[in-house]
């Protein structure tokens, strides 16, 4: 993990300072210049990474060492609570309404970002919770993305509201909650269709679908490994379409954490949840806390 050693980095740029009662501004600016280093390795946003120093630095320039740490100590729990509050401080839950009031959640996202994958582990996770999803199959135009919805589906026990590949969006998703509505299910889960690129026609389907069916809540799945990139379509869903908040997929596989880090300060949207593998029962809510010390090591 490129992050791995910054712990350690930055204990051994104080090691000559132990002793030191206060931290100066030139013991600061050496640590804050291997965060900087640390931080851009890991595709954290540059933008990000600029302020992130910024913030540290003015935190700790002339701060008193706490007592029982040494200064490097002490730069690194400025480090680790300033990572946490980039990352938004607090887990955010994904918005479900309480008790048997219906909520419809739009799940959008590139092409093998994970959605499909994404959607039946969350709708596995909703019923452990007792809720009962129904999810939507709105991807008309790979009918391998029905059937792999339908696999999903079964596997978790919820059932998949299909009309195959004929219909509209729309027409789909609107039926989609008569349906649920009929069923006593309190949750509607709809699968979207999604692209290799972000292209017009899909923002297009994708706002349609919003300003005819009612949406209380946009999640985007990102690719956690495709690092600013991930940051990049994240900004443009949110432009674009609206979302409500993200959930990063493949964490497991990534070893720098950069999407992570960037995707609350650049796009203001919290992360509800992170995909930690391929099996379905591999999503974890997500805690700024635990990878912020998994950040620093
Ligand atoms: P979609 O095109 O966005 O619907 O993507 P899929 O759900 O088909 O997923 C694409 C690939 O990513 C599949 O091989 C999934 O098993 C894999 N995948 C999804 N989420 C995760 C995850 O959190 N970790 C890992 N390692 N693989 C994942």
């Amino acid at each position: 993990m490129a992050f791995e050693s910054l712990t350690d980095k930055l204990q051994n740029v104080f090691k000559k300072l132990k002793g030191k009662g206060r931290l100066t501004e030139a013991d600061v600016k050496v640590a804050l210049k291997e965060v900087k280093m640390a931080l851009l390795e890991a595709d954290v946003n540059f933008k990000v990474v600029k302020q992130f120093t910024k913030s540290v630095q003015e935190k700790a320039i002339g701060q008193d060492v706490m007592n029982g740490l040494n200064p490097g100590q002490m730069v690194i729990k400025i480090v680790n609570d300033e990572l946490v509050n980039l990352m938004g401080s607090e887990t955010t839950e994904l918005p479900i309404k309480q008790g048997n009031d219906l909520t419809v959640l739009m799940m959008v996202g590139l092409q093998g970002a994970g959605k499909t994958t994404t959607v039946a582990k969350l709708a596995g996770k909703l019923k452990s919770k007792g809720k009962r999803p129904l999810l939507v199959a709105c991807d008309v135009y790979r009918p391998a993305a029905i059937t792999q919805l339908q696999v999903n589906g079964e596997k978790q026990g919820v059932e998949v509201f299909s009309m195959g590949d004929k219909q509209n969006p729309v027409d789909i998703a609107k039926a989609a909650i008569e349906h649920a509505k009929s069923n006593q299910q309190n949750v509607v889960m709809i699968d979207t269709a999604g692209r290799l690129h972000i292209d017009e026609d899909m923002m297009q389907e994708l706002e349609n679908i919003k300003a005819n069916v009612n949406v209380d809540a946009t999640v985007l799945v990102v690719d956690a490994m495709t690092g600013q990139d991930a940051v990049n379509v994240a900004q443009n869903f949110s432009d674009k379409v609206g979302i409500d908040g993200v959930i990063l997929t493949k964490m497991d596989g990534d070893t720098r954490g950069g999407a992570a880090l960037s995707i609350k300060a650049v796009t203001g949207k919290p992360i509800f949840y992170v995909g930690m593998g391929e099996k379905l029962s591999d999503l974890e809510q997500f805690y700024p806390e635990r990878m912020a010390s998994r950040i620093l090591g």
